[in-house]
């Protein structure tokens, strides 16, 4: 009995492994059908995530030989720090979080985290330290429990009510009749974009990486549930090395560190009050930005 159940056991183990992956991957890059194009090396060993340090030495990426997209990007995320980057549209912002996720190898240079270069660990255990909050999560046609308790196998009930109400969204699910069985999914309670979002970040909570990647929603929220998200995402962010993917300034002015990235260069960096007295490129942004809030 224990020879059939074990291996079943472990080809579970295996199979929630590569579909959390595969969940994280399509959730980060929006694409399902796109093939990866990395593989392990033979010898390729697990990441071990000791502080959460992330460095990239001069990195330079093409997604075809024509045209470079990173043009030698080096930056250091200091472990338990929280770097934006910022930028115009196409200036490779989402490229360096797909790189992060090994999705797509360096041309030249390396990434590293704690001195381990991507190119040398197993895919399954990058991965597995890397949580992704995404701009659009997706749910499953299934309860709001299975929803958030996907993020970790064997979660218990209290796991998942600690990251709901760490995520903001316990509250309301518990105003709903059937409280955490709600059936939520397509066929089930359509959630808008924020209480998507908060499941989301409490699936990623139970997961507890020790690198955050966030991908920050596009769209507008009401203020009221920006506040909701920030305050969970801070609450996120706590002890671990956090990238965001910036589209809005608005939420990254307490980042320890602000990255303006212009046609796959860094072109300054910087605290928000650094960057708003350099009156640099940062600036014209903010002032960009806050002018068309005060317009809406
Ligand atoms: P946005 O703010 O609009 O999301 P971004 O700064 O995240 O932009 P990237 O998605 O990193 O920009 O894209 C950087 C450049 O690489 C763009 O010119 C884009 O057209 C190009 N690019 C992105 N993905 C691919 C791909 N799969 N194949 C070829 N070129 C790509």
């Amino acid at each position: 009995m224990v020879q059939i159940t074990s291996p079943l056991g472990f080809l579970g183990t295996v199979y929630r492994e590569i579909r959390q992956s595969m969940v994280d991957m399509a959730e980060m890059f929006h694409l399902l059908d796109q093939p990866a194009e990395v593989l392990d090396k033979p010898d390729a060993r697990p990441l071990t995530v000791q502080r959460g340090e992330i460095t990239l030495d001069n990195v330079r990426f093409s997604y075809d030989p024509e045209r470079e997209v990173l043009k030698g990007v080096s930056l250091t995320i200091e472990a338990g720090k929280t770097v934006a980057i910022v930028g115009p549209s196409g200036s490779g912002k989402s490229t360096i979080s797909r790189l992060l996720f090994r999705f797509y190898d360096v041309t030249r240079g390396a990434i590293r985290i704690d001195g381990q270069d991507l190119r040398d660990v197993t895919q399954t255990s990058l991965h597995a330290a890397i949580g992704v909050v995404p701009q659009d999560t997706v749910l499953f046609n299934d309860t709001i429990r299975y929803n958030i308790a996907y993020g970790r196998d064997g979660a218990s009930e209290a796991d998942v009510i600690e990251a709901a109400k760490a995520a903001q969204i316990h509250d309301f699910i518990s105003r709903l009749p059937d409280g955490y069985d709600t059936q939520v999914g397509e066929r089930g309670l359509k959630l808008s974009g924020g209480e998507k979002q908060r499941v989301g970040i409490a699936r990623t909570l139970l997961k507890n990486p020790p690198i955050l990647m966030l991908d920050e929603a596009t769209s507008a929220l009401d203020t009221e549930t920006e506040k909701g998200i920030q305050e969970a995402l801070v609450h996120a962010a706590q002890g671990r090395t956090v990238l965001t993917i910036a589209h809005r300034l608005s939420t990254i002015a307490d980042a320890d560190m602000i990255v303006v990235l212009e046609d796959g260069e860094i072109v300054e960096h910087g605290t928000h009050i650094e960057l708003l007295a350099k009156n640099g490129r940062y600036a014209s942004l903010w002032r960009r930005q806050a002018a068309e809030q005060d317009a809406a």
